[in-house]
Formats: C-alpha cells, structure tokens, sequence
C-alpha cells in the first residue's frame, strides 16, 4: 500500500495531468488557475480561451468524455516530472509565452513576497512518442510545446525530450505517470469558482476528479457516495415529509410536521424516562434571559459571535413604532438563549446548599438559539434554533469518578438503543495545553482531579479514544463522543464537560460537613447534542427505513376496496387507542398504487384489510423489512405491536 504522501502526489499530478489532456484535444490557449490535490482527489481551475474546440465544449459530458480518455493515454505515456527552479525574469517570460495570465499574476505576488526563484514543472516524453503526438493533438498545442521545449532546453539538460506540459507549481509530484493506476481515477464534476476566492474576481471553470490507490477503492467511494446521496436527510426529510421551513417563520427555524413532532416526542418520552431512571431531575427555564446574566456568565463577552443583539423589554412595540425612548430605570435588555447553563445555576442558586445534597443532577429539553449565517444553514444539522438533551450535574470531589462513570455509561447505553455499538462511537479525550496553564479558568488542582479522572474513566470503560492536548476549552477539560453511522461517516454528539468558570463566576457555594463554604464541582453534558442533529443522524442511519418504535409512521392500513373502510377505521381505532401511529389511506389511488406508496414511505407495517380479514376479524400484514407476509387475529396484532413498542427493539 502507499503511504499518503504517494496518494497526495498522485492526485496533484493528475491535476496537471487533466489540463494538459484539455489543452491536447480541446483547448490550446486554456487558461490556468490553481489544481491542487483535496481529499480523494483533485481539481483544477481554468478558462477557456478563443481557441477552445466550441464542438467539444458544448456539453459537459463531451468535455469529460474528450479529456477522460485523453488522461489514461497520458498516464500510459511514461511521462517523466520534471523539477527545476528558475529566475523570476525568466520564469515570467516563459508564463508570457505560454500564454497563463493568472500564473504570471501568481508568479508577480511571489516574486513581490521576496521570491528569487520559481519553481517549474515540467512534463516530458521521448522523441517517437513526440512524434505520435503530432498526429493526434491540436496544431497549436503541439506548436506552443515544441517552442517550450526550445525554450527550456537552455535552461536544463532535457535528454533529447519533448516538453508536452509546463506550469509553475512547487510539487510534489510523481516522478514519472506510469506510478499513476490507469483505472483508479475518474473525472467527478464541474463548479465555478472565483479567481483568488474573490467574487470581486472572475468565475473560472473547475473540474473535480477522484483517485484513489486501486480500482476496488474508487469503486467503494463511489458506492458510498451514491448510498449518502440517497440518505441525505434533507432529501429524505421531504420525501418522508418530517419537517419543512417556511420564509415567514424565518432561516433555519425547522417546523416540525406532526410525523416528526411524533418522531421527536417518541425519543423524548424515551429520553424522559431514561432521565428518570437514572436519578435525574427535571428543570424548565426560559427563552431569553436579561442581559445581566449574559455579562456575569461570561457569554456576553466571549460568546457575542454566536447570539443575537438584545431587544428592549422595557416598552411596549406600540412604544417603539412611536419613537418613544425608554429611559434608563425602565430599560431591560433580553438575550435569546444561546445556552441553558447559567438558568440551571440560577436554579442552583435559588436554594442554600449543603454537602448531603449532592450529588445533583438536573436536566431539561431545553431549545437554544445560535447565530448561523444566511448561507451556513442546511437541513436539520445547521439550525438557528434548536433543542438541546442538556444536563447538569453538581457533584462534590469525591464524587467526580462515580458521576463520569454514570454519564459515560448512560451515553453507552443511549447510542445502544437507537442501535449504534460501542464499537461505532469514537471518543476524544481534550485536555489543556500544559505549557501554558494560565489561560485557563480555576486551579491546578481542580483540572489535575479532573483530567486524570476523564482519562481513568475512558481507560476503565475501554473507550476508543484519543487525547488531544491543548484542545480543551478555557474553562475545563472534555470527553467528546462521536458516532460512526453504517456509512463509516462519523457524527459528533454527545459532549461531558468540566466547568471550572461559571461556578466562580456566579459564586456557586455549598456548606461542607466542617460547616465551610465550599464550591461544587460542575458537568455539563448533552447525550443527543440536540434533537434536530440526532434525529438528522438517524435518518441518514436507517435511511429512513426507521425501526419500528422510531418510525414516523408506524403502520399503515389499506383496504383492498372502499368498502371496507369501514373495518380498516375498527382496526385504526383499536391501534391509535394504544397510541400507535397508524393511517388509514382512503385516498382515491388504485389498491396497488397505495401499497407502492406505503412501501416508498418505509412505513414498518402495511396492514391490507378485505373481505376476508373482516369476516375472520383478522389483519393481512407485510412486513417492510423482511417482506413477509402474513396473516393475524385483529387483537393480537395490536397486543404485539404495543409489546413491540414498549421493548423498543431495533
Ligand atoms: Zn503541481
Ligand atoms: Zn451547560
């Protein structure tokens, strides 16, 4: 196998590779941007210019077709990369002759940084092949590299060759194209982009390809890719009809359509009673807090970035339309909440504490609002408002170890049942950078307890982790946990973290047994992340074919003809009595149309209902995920599906 440098080189050099096979057959006067090497592959940037075959630029598909081929032959040529360095004169003459534009630009903003000599690479190959290649490329091309090679033959000992690409580029490359497998490589897709990345600049053309070490690895990439298009979640969101948005309820504000406002009810009944469980109490707090408890968290300073302005709650709107000022006394500035914690240590707040209360663990649903600028919102995963599973726990310093266990456990234990293993979720372990222990919040002592037990938990529990030193943020250090979905893509989540700020910053105290104040160690953690994400991850798990206690829809009932509506609402009504979620469709759609429609939707459970199941009082079911079929008594049926809900089984 090669190592990655030998994969970065490859795919860098078929940059090159793609633009020389453009100016070959298409285009001799082509127009070089940049074309660097990216993950799994490369681009490369150009213009067309007057001299483009208008023939061949007409579809993007022939451009692809012209050029794909024309690469492979170029990498079976044995081309040779070769690397020398010239004077900035030189190298500016030679861009000039080449007829590049924008190399030269790049070439002047180097030799202004203080660049004396260039880096130039050139391709070549020997005299027969050269001789072949007048036969089948452009007049122009071959006129341009025969003056190229005229040219750099005084720079350098070309060994009789001829000079078939030229650019200025640092490299690496491949020393020769034969490294390059013929059949590991395809060109992907077109895009604009700006010369610079400046929309001041002009949109040049890019092609995207991939490459990889062998055919069966671009064959998977491919796989994957057509496999994540059919579960992007904002596709099947649609599809599903989960969510929507609405330009009058406002950007990245998702609507949760009742199948999803059901989906989302069904993980929070189970988050509620898992909550319950593990000794957790409930707390509600509001949307908007006043501007003063920004500014004594902390947030209003170093958090400004992600909240919105405040509004004045001080008058009424009327007030404001008529330009009334509010004077200083009656002004009160709120903040949308872009956190729950300082409610939840207002809540700590609200009542003396002593060492017999600990530990406290407190949770809540809470929706937050964060800052996304207009064109950064997608989907479910980049929202402006959203829920968070938050929790925080209050603990006293001998019952750091145990609560992170818990925490790390119900986490375990949480991703199990919505069926990602153990072996899926990836953990990374941030600590502070320990050569620069100022910058951060609260004492040595306090981040030595904390750290060393995050670490002793993760190894106790075996976790698959990694440490990442200097990560942490400034007020503590964290244990991050991300999922690996069945595509391998990995999605982080859940989040426990230390906080040595806020409880200094609000004065958070309790009565130790030698009747001293004391501060309280304190967690935040959130197992989901939130709601939207989660759930936004879980579609694009099951691609949408939910288990059963998860689907929007859990059963659908079809009736074979209208007249037997009337049975299929006696089935309905016996399912929704035990809060199942069940249709009935009697839409005007043929019967064989209805059951396409129900299994396009992955609904677990078609119900059929005829003539015969309503003399037997029975029920036809297929199942969508092993397409049996089979036929069972109306009540038992329900006993089984409520049975099925309950155990939650994937
Ligand atoms: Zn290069
Ligand atoms: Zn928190």
């Amino acid at each position: 196998m090669k190592n990655n440098e030998n994969l970065f080189n490859q795919r860098h050099s078929l940059a090159h590779i793609m633009v020389q096979a453009i100016q070959r057959l298409i285009d001799p006067g082509l127009e070089l941007g940049v074309g660097p090497a990216i993950e799994n592959g490369f681009y490369h940037d150009f213009l067309w210019s007057k001299q483009a075959d208008q023939e061949l630029i007409k579809t993007e598909e022939s451009i692809v077709k012209t050029t794909f081929k024309e690469m492979q032959r170029i990498v079976k040529e044995n081309q040779n990369f070769l690397y020398i360095e010239l004077p900035g004169k030189e190298t500016k003459e030679l861009l000039k002759m080449l007829g590049q534009p924008y190399t030269l630009e790049l070439c002047d903003d180097l030799i202004k940084e203080g660049e004396t000599k260039l880096g130039i690479y050139i391709n070549t190959i020997n005299g027969q092949a050269a001789e072949k290649l007048l036969a089948h490329t452009k007049p122009d091309y071959f006129k341009k590299y025969q003056e190229a090679t005229n040219r750099l033959t005084k720079h350098t000992d070309l060994e009789g060759k001829f000079v078939t690409f030229v650019n200025m580029c640092k490299g690496p490359h491949v020393e020769s194209s034969k490294e390059i497998p013929v059949d590991a490589f395809v060109l992907d897709k077109f895009a604009g982009a700006y010369w610079k990345w400046d929309s001041n600049n002009i949109m040049m053309t890019r092609i995207y390809g991939v490459s990889f070490e062998t055919k069966e690895e671009l064959k998977n990439y491919q796989l994957m890719m057509e496999e994540a298009k059919k579960r992007d979640h904002r596709v099947l969101g649609k599809k599903l009809s989960l969510f929507s948005f609405s330009e009058n309820v406002g950007l990245g504000l998702p609507l949760w359509l009742p199948k999803w406002a059901g989906l989302f009810r069904t993980i929070e009944d189970f988050w509620n009673e898992a909550h319950r469980k593990n000794w957790y109490e409930f707390v509600r707090t509001p949307h908007i807090g006043n501007k003063k408890l920004w500014e004594i968290s902390g947030h209003w300073g170093f958090y400004s970035e992600s909240m919105y302005p405040p509004m004045e709650a001080g008058q009424t709107l009327e007030d404001q339309k008529a330009g009334k000022k509010v004077n200083e006394a009656d002004s009160e500035q709120y903040l949308l909440k872009p956190m729950n914690c300082p409610f939840h240590v207002e809540i700590y707040k609200a009542e003396p504490k002593s060492y017999r209360d600990f530990p406290l663990r407190r949770c809540e649903t809470g929706t937050v609002y964060r800052f996304e600028k207009k064109g950064q919102l997608g989907g479910l995963t980049r929202v402006r408002g959203f829920t968070q599973d938050d929790a925080h726990i209050m603990c006293r310093k001998d019952q750091v170890e145990d609560e992170l266990q818990r925490v790390v456990k119900f986490i375990l234990y949480i991703y199990e049942s919505f069926g990602f293993k153990k072996e899926d979720v990836k953990v990374y372990l941030s600590l502070r950078d320990p050569k620069n222990t100022k910058k951060y919040a609260g004492n040595d002592e306090g981040w030595e307890l904390t750290q060393n037990v995050l670490k002793k938990v993760a190894d106790d529990m075996k976790l698959d982790y990694t440490t990442e030193e200097g990560e942490a943020a400034f007020y503590g250090p964290k244990l991050d946990f991300k999922v690996k979905d069945c595509l391998g893509r990995e999605w982080q989540c859940s989040t426990l973290q230390f906080d040595f700020n806020l409880p200094e910053r609000f004065d958070m105290t309790y009565i130790n047994n030698k009747w001293e104040e004391e501060r309280p160690y304190m967690l935040h953690r959130a197992l989901f992340g939130s709601f939207e994400r989660f759930i936004g991850v879980l579609i694009e798990h099951y691609a949408g074919a939910f288990p059963f206690w998860l689907a929007p829809e859990q059963i659908r009932i079809v009736p074979v003809a209208d007249k037997f509506v009337d049975y299929a609402d006696n089935v309905y009504n016996k399912l929704k009595d035990k809060w199942i979620r069940v249709i009935v469709d009697d839409s005007a759609d043929s019967f064989s149309k209805k059951i396409r429609n129900a299994e396009l939707m992955k609904v677990p459970y078609i119900v059929i209902v005829g003539e015969k199941e309503e003399s037997d009082s029975t029920v036809s079911v297929r199942v969508y995920k092993t397409k049996e079929q089979l036929t069972m008594k109306v009540d038992e049926f329900v006993n089984e599906k409520v049975r099925e809900n309950e155990e939650r089984s994937l």
